[in-house]
């Protein structure tokens, strides 16, 4: 069988086939793995990720693709997130001793950024979801309904909303409340933060991201199948209206009985010929998923300016900053030079999750705009001399969650025969991330397998629920 894409959606779904027996022909356009979740070297011989990424707790397929891998100790977590806001108060998040839902309770009350009434609304909204156990009925109207709609419904402060749902979503989402359909904003609070007491926790790759791909090649060539590097797939082969088999440059074909798009959504659009399209309209909708941007900010400064992994920035255009020094070192096998000559300079990563308005400003304004962040943030950064800063703006970084988005995301097995899909723009139920790609890619794979005759379960369950949660939902049930 042929996988085409070799990002996390494709690499799942092929390393899944291959530990199912398949062999397993991947074919990805460029010279590396990772697809928008890898890292590369700069003309100087830096490593950088595409962009910082992290997984939490709640993401346990993509938590067992690591395993198959073997890059499962290459990820840190952590379980306590600081917050800290322009006039340098601090907040945490953390589980203390009490059960579930009401793990962070204690921390959330100290919170210093957000005031009492901030925090009464928001226990009231939680509570909300607690009794729907994480499904609103009112989330399920036609067309979906905003985030930020669903929060005013909920009586939510102006506080409330600007320092604590804006702050976790548009990071977790990649969308501005007013754009992002509610159940998804709802459902990252019930997975990570009220289910289950260690579904928060967050996971930061301790190595370059393209690290955590090696073992994908040695997996899928144990079967006896081959990952092919710089081979872009450019057409379809139609035969009597069936897909039998793709081109690539220079008229070179492939084929085989099945195939799995792992390609992003607009890139899908361009490959599916008219044909396909007018056969299974669904096909042709594709353009109706609209995407949303990230921007990174990196810079190196010439001695340590930050003791903390990360930190997120409250009323800030930054924000989130990543100590990559802190973060790469003791990693055995790390080749990131940064991380070597840690002892005297720094590495930070900043990102910028839904930046529109970035998108248009030069480079460099961006980069005195988030310095002169940091150094507001971070004191021992004023002293520091920033040795060099680059700027990474991924245009459509992830599909856009808006209301009703669901809609025209497809299904992993499609109508045309032997063709799958795979991609964090599949149905999933997920978001755009590495665990919605780890998942879409499993569900192609148990849809091929169904298909072929050999059915097998490879997508893991959700986290169970635990402390009261447990209780309470085996109580309901
Ligand atoms: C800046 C940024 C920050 C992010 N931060 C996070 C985060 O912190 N946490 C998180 O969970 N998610 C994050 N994401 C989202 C996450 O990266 C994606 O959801 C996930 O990596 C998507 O995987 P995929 O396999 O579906 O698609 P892709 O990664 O896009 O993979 C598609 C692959 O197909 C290849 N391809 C395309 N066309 C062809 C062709 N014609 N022939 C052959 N190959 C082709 C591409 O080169 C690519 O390798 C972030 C994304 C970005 C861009």
């Amino acid at each position: 069988m042929i996988v085409i894409g070799g990002g996390l959606a494709g690499l799942a779904a092929g390393v899944a086939l291959a530990d199912s027996g398949w062999r397993v022909h991947l074919f990805e356009q460029r010279p590396f793995l990772g697809g928008r979740a890898t890292s590369y070297v700069l003309p100087d011989g830096e490593h950088v990720d595409n962009c910082q990424h992290v997984t939490l707790g709640c993401c346990t397929n993509l938590e067992d693709f690591y395993r198959r891998v073997g890059s499962a100790g290459k990820i840190k977590f952590f379980d306590r997130l600081l917050f800290l806001d322009p006039q340098g108060r601090r907040g945490e998040m953390q589980a203390g001793w009490l059960p579930a839902p009401f793990h962070s309770t204690g921390s959330f009350a100290s919170f210093a950024p957000l005031t009492l009434l901030d925090k009464l609304s928001i226990a009231r909204a939680m509570l909300n979801i607690i009794q729907h156990k994480g499904d609103p009925p009112e989330l399920h109207k036609a067309g979906g309904i905003s985030m930020l709609e669903w929060l005013r419904r909920r009586g939510q402060t102006k506080g409330a909303i600007k320092r604590f749902w804006r702050v976790v979503l548009v990071s977790a989402l990649n969308e501005e409340l007013d754009r992002t359909d509610a159940r998804f904003g709802v459902d990252v609070f019930w997975k990570a933060f009220l289910v289950n007491s260690t579904g928060y926790h967050i996971g930061v790759p301790a190595v370059p991201l393209s690290n955590l791909y090696d073992g994908c090649k040695t997996e899928i060539e144990r079967r006896g199948g081959e990952v092919v590097l710089r081979s872009p797939v450019r057409g379809l082969k139609l035969e009597s209206g069936q897909l039998a088999g793709v081109r690539f440059d220079d008229n070179r074909e492939e084929s085989a009985d099945a195939y799995i798009f792992a390609i992003p959504h607009t890139v899908l659009a361009e490959l599916l010929p008219e044909s396909m399209k007018q056969s299974d309209p669904s096909l042709a909708h594709l353009d109706k998923i609209k995407t949303s941007p990230i921007t990174g900010v990196h810079f190196w400064f010439d001695r340590p300016v930050m003791n903390e992994p990360f930190l997120t920035l409250l009323d800030t255009t930054t924000q989130w900053i990543f100590n990559k020094t802190a973060l790469y070192a003791d990693s055995s096998g790390n080749s990131n030079s940064a991380a070597n000559s840690a002892k005297t300079t720094q590495y930070l990563q900043l990102v910028i999750s839904a930046s529109y308005e970035l998108f248009e400003k030069p480079r460099q304004e961006i980069i005195d705009l988030c310095l002169a962040e940091v150094r507001h943030a971070l004191p021992k950064a004023r002293e520091a001399q920033l040795l060099k800063a680059t700027v990474i703006k991924e245009a459509a970084a992830t599909f856009s969650p808006e209301p009703g988005v669901d809609r025209w995301r497809l299904a992993q097995a499609t109508s045309i025969a032997g063709l799958y899909l795979a991609g964090d723009w599949t149905q999933t139920r997920w978001p755009a991330t590495m665990e919605g790609a780890v998942r879409s890619g499993y569900l192609a794979a148990e849809a091929l397998l169904r298909a072929s005759g050999t059915p097998r379960a490879i997508l893991q369950p959700d986290l169970p629920a635990d402390g009261f949660i447990q209780m309470w939902l085996g109580k309901r049930a």
